[in-house]
This record gives structure tokens, sequence and C-alpha cells, in this order.
């Protein structure tokens, strides 16, 4: 057993290595798609579950596919949390899902020019709401009644099928994206529209893009983590 504890060691070393601390002023790049699943995944504070939050985050992609810009499973459940795009008719189509239940919402088509996507929902009505550039939706009713559950994993730039697996290359993000933010709470819409129009807002209280500490996987360096040239006064 003695010479398997140097291997321990080093593995454990090796993760907190993979660890970084803050995105700000930083946005990230994922390239076109390779046979490597590659994201980026939070490690974001504790919650034992959700029963209402805002989702904000920026984003742009020339695909004019299926993908998920983010993606949060449990042990328990798929899609526990998940951002959905997908193309209709030559329409963009925005989901969101809890699980198995979900709200999917006609929007313009994503394109290559960045633009701020929130999402807000509350359990006790149900009202799900998209922020595109600090304007709403029309409301709609979701997973009323429910939460969103805690202890499990956060990522984005891939689509989970299983917790950190099963990620499907058709399914996977390629994009910019930055600025990703999650609270626990509905955000108004005065805050809402001013974190559309300005940078470094304030972080979400359970990701919180300045400070998130976050591993990035990728093995065939297809993610490129730059400056965000919005941010620079
Ligand atoms: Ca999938």
């Amino acid at each position: 057993m003695r010479k398997f504890v140097p291997f321990v060691f080093a593995f454990c070393i090796y993760l907190r290595e993979s660890q970084s601390v803050g995105l700000v002023g930083k946005t990230v790049v994922f390239g076109a798609a390779s046979e490597s699943p590659r994201y980026v995944k939070f490690l974001n504070e504790g919650f034992s579950e959700l029963t209402a939050l805002t989702l904000c985050m920026r984003f742009a992609s020339e695909d004019q596919r299926e993908y998920s810009p983010f993606s949060y499973n449990t042990p328990a459940h798929d899609n526990e949390l998940s951002l959905w795009y997908k193309v209709e008719d030559g329409h963009g189509v925005l989901s969101i899902y809890f699980h198995k239940d979900f709200a999917q919402f006609t929007v313009p088509l994503v394109t290559s020019m960045m633009k701020h996507v929130c999402l807000s929902w509350e359990s006790s009505t149900g009202v799900v709401t998209f922020w595109l550039g600090g304007e709403r939706t029309l409301q709609k009713v979701a997973h009323q009644g429910g939460h969103v559950q805690g202890g499990g994993t956060m990522l984005v730039g891939e689509d989970q099928d299983s917790v950190e697996g099963d990620f499907e290359p058709s399914q996977r993000f390629v994009g910019e994206m930055s600025e990703v933010n999650l609270w626990d709470h509905v955000l108004s819409a005065n805050d809402i529209k001013a974190y559309s129009e300005g940078c470094h807002s304030p972080g979400g209280d359970i990701v919180d893009w300045n400070t998130v500490i976050h591993v990035v996987e990728d093995p065939a360096s297809m993610v490129t983590i730059k400056n965000n040239p919005d941010c620079v006064i």
C-alpha cells in the first residue's frame, strides 16, 4: 500500500493546481468542436437548493444548431438547471430546463454579436422570463413549486448528460462567453438593464464571475481565456 501514497499525494496537488480564481475582465473563447470535451467548470458557492434564481451571461456563437450555453447536473437529475439554444423555422429558441420541466421562448438568432442574456425564475409563481440586452420577453410559467437541488456540477462549454460526463460533440458550445453570474434571487429589471449595459457588474451570490474558482478542462487546447475588450475603460 505504501507505494500508492506518493501517487495519491501528487494527484491532490494536481487538482489544486488546476484551479484558478476569478475571471474579472476576462472572456472565454471556445474553439471549434474537437474530439475531446472542453469546458469551464465552476466550483460555485454551495447551496442546498434554489427556489429562485437569475442567471446572466454574455455570449455569441455563429453556430445555427442546438447547443447548451450552461449545464448543471446533479447525481439525481440530468439537466437540473440547463440553458438550451436551437434553431427552428429560421428563428432562435432559448429554453430553460429544470430536469424535465422547461419553458422555451422564440428569440432572434444568436449571431457573432455578443449579447447579454439573463434568465430569471421563482418557484412560488413559476414565472420564467428571459432578458436579451436588458429587454425582457413575455413571462411564462415552469417548475412552479419546484426547486433546483444543490450538490451538482456546473459548467459552460458542453452539455452534460451525466455529472461531468456523456458529452455529445454535436451539442458543444462554440463561440465566446463572459460574465456568467448566478444569483439565488430574482434581480430587479433596473439591475438587469444596468448589468446589460455595463461591464464588471456585481457578481452573483452563487456564481460570481469576478471571483469564481474554476477549472478549465481542455485536453486539446480549444479554450482560450482572453482579456475582455468590452471592459477596457
Ligand atoms: Ca446531451
